[in-house]
């Protein structure tokens, strides 16, 4: 499972960034000033009260300990596996009621003090030893585990859980419970992403209810699964808006995904950690796929997961498809891809996918922009162009990579602009000082070539693509006519 959990940011908003300082301040401040410690009164009744309408809404977006976790441990933190019996119900219970018994102990000692001029600097110091004490061992299972290890059994998430069940129990917090929702089932890559950058491991993708929302109870809302979802399906909704969200999805090209064992047939390698793919249908025997759309390959069956790829062939006969793969460094499935799979393999694949790159038949000028692995879905996309949309009168792709060597299917792009006048293949370098090509970026050439009335179509970087989407439309490019797929959650 090595690179399998990914750190990212979790801190989007202004508290979820700064409100661990509120923790040091009770948790440090508090042994020179213990009264400090009262302020963690309002945050119990803070964590309390939210969670009875929306679960463990605080513990993502509120909590100061979070926030520490989130902020300052993630950084250093080994980001493994949270042992499993961390997370048993048992412990769960055995560690709460000894947290309990411990926690009313101390302050039964200070309400000895009751009356007297101490009371409230007894009081508070009970909050400042309990603060302290989850800085340090919060801490160190943050940096030895994971940073959110403490989280799984915290008194406070408990107390938040058995609100949030008193809640649903009285049926009050249907309007206020937001979930992470799915927009449509169909749409999902199953690459798992929304787990491995869970706070808490959780694994949404595999559990969507019939109402396309996942009900697990120690879900913290912090929406990092929303922001790191490739597919951009991801929200935080009430059942009611998921369940109108399900009806608004439009799944066309997604209709007709289907499970597909597949040979591997040939494997090529293209430049330095770049390697294609032919997998031949097995069943069933004949996939119909559009150029243009994109295929799920299954890379491990514990937990179940895929990984997209942009199908580079042109359908000639729907028996085989093929996919060029760049071996990510530190990458978890192209290393599994490029370490496991040989010829003569079946595989499970899923798919076909997507309808954001395939044309428009009504196009007159299509106007290509790749950049990367980006390049991938137009090898077949242009030789289906140029074949089979009869409006096509011009056919321009920019082709942006770092070096000449990394231009992979050059030649045959050149064949197809030597054979169709209409077709125009611009390869772009960034850093290749050797070569005599033109040298930049995409969106330099972007801003010289005249686009009037193209359908565009990008496939790469994520800034590539939102950059080149305001030239075009400060070009006059209409929204409607440009479509993109990346990797990465792109969001303009
Ligand atoms: C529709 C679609 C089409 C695609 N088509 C192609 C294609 O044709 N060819 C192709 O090669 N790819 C394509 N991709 C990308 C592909 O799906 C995979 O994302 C890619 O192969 C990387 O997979 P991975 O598991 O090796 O990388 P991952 O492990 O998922 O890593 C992805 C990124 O996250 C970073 N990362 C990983 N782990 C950590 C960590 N612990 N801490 C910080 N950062 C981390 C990595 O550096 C990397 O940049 C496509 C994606 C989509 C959505
Ligand atoms: S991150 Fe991947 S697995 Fe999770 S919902 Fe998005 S597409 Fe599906
Ligand atoms: S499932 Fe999503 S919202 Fe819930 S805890 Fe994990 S990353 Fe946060």
């Amino acid at each position: 499972m090595e690179y399998y959990y990914i750190k990212t940011n979790r801190t989007f908003t202004f508290i979820r960034k700064y409100a661990w300082f509120i923790t040091l301040l009770v948790a440090i401040g508090g042994l020179w000033e213990p009264k400090l410690g009262l302020l963690v009164l309002f945050i119990m009744a803070g964590l309390t009260i939210t969670s009875f309408f929306t679960g463990r809404y605080w513990c993502g977006n509120f909590c100061p300990h979070g926030s520490l976790f989130d902020r300052l441990y993630l950084p250093i933190s080994r980001n493994r596996k949270i042992p499993e019996f961390l997370k048993s119900k048992a412990f769960i219970l055995g560690f709460f009621i000894f947290f309990m018994f411990n926690f009313s102990r101390k302050l039964l000692k200070a309400f000895r003090f009751w009356g007297t001029y101490d009371f409230l600097d007894r009081l508070g110091y009970v909050f400042v030893t309990t603060y302290l004490m989850v800085v340090i061992a919060g801490g160190i299972l943050s940096i030895v585990s994971n940073s959110r290890t403490w989280c799984q059994f915290c008194p406070m998430g408990t107390i938040q859980k058995l609100s949030y069940k008193l809640g649903k129990l009285l049926r009050v917090n249907k309007k206020t419970d937001k979930k992470i929702t799915i927009a449509s089932k169909e749409l999902c890559h199953s690459c798992g992403k929304c787990a491995r950058v869970c706070p808490f491991q959780l694994t949404p993708y595999l559990e969507f209810s019939d109402n396309n929302q996942f009900d697990n109870i120690n879900c913290i809302r912090c929406a990092t699964c929303v922001e790191n979802c490739p597919a951009n399906i991801l929200s935080l909704a009430t059942e009611e808006e998921a369940l109108k969200l399900r009806e608004l999805t439009d799944i066309s090209g997604y209709e007709n995904r289907q499970r597909i064992k597949a040979k591997i047939t040939d494997i090529k390698e293209l430049a330095k950690d770049i390697k294609e793919f032919t997998f031949t249908f097995m069943e069933p025997e004949t996939v119909d796929y559009k150029a243009g759309q994109f295929i799920l390959v299954k890379i491990q069956d514990n937990p179940k997961a895929f990984r997209a790829y942009s199908i580079s062939s042109y359908n000639e006969d729907s028996k085989k498809l093929k996919v060029i793969i760049k071996k990510v460094e530190r990458g978890y499935g192209t290393n599994i891809i490029f370490n496991e799979f040989k010829i003569g393999d079946v595989v499970d694949l899923e798919g076909p996918m997507g309808n954001e790159l395939v044309p428009d038949k009504a196009a007159e000028r299509i106007l290509f922009l790749a950049n990367g692995i980006g390049i991938t879905p137009f090898i077949g996309l242009t030789k289906d162009v140029l074949l089979n949309y009869p409006n096509v009168k011009e056919v321009i792709l920019l082709n942006g990579q770092r070096y000449e060597d990394e231009l992979i299917y050059d030649e045959y792009f050149k064949t197809l602009e030597r054979l169709y006048t209409k077709f125009k293949y611009i390869p772009v370098l960034s850093r290749d000082k050797a070569s005599s090509l033109r040298k930049g970026y995409v969106t330099d050439v972007l801003k010289e070539i005249d686009v009037t009335g193209s359908h565009v179509y990008m496939c790469g970087s994520k800034n590539m693509i939102l950059d080149s989407y305001h030239i075009l439309l400060n070009k006059g490019i209409e929204k409607e006519r440009i479509s993109y797929e990346s990797e990465e959650k792109v969001a303009v």
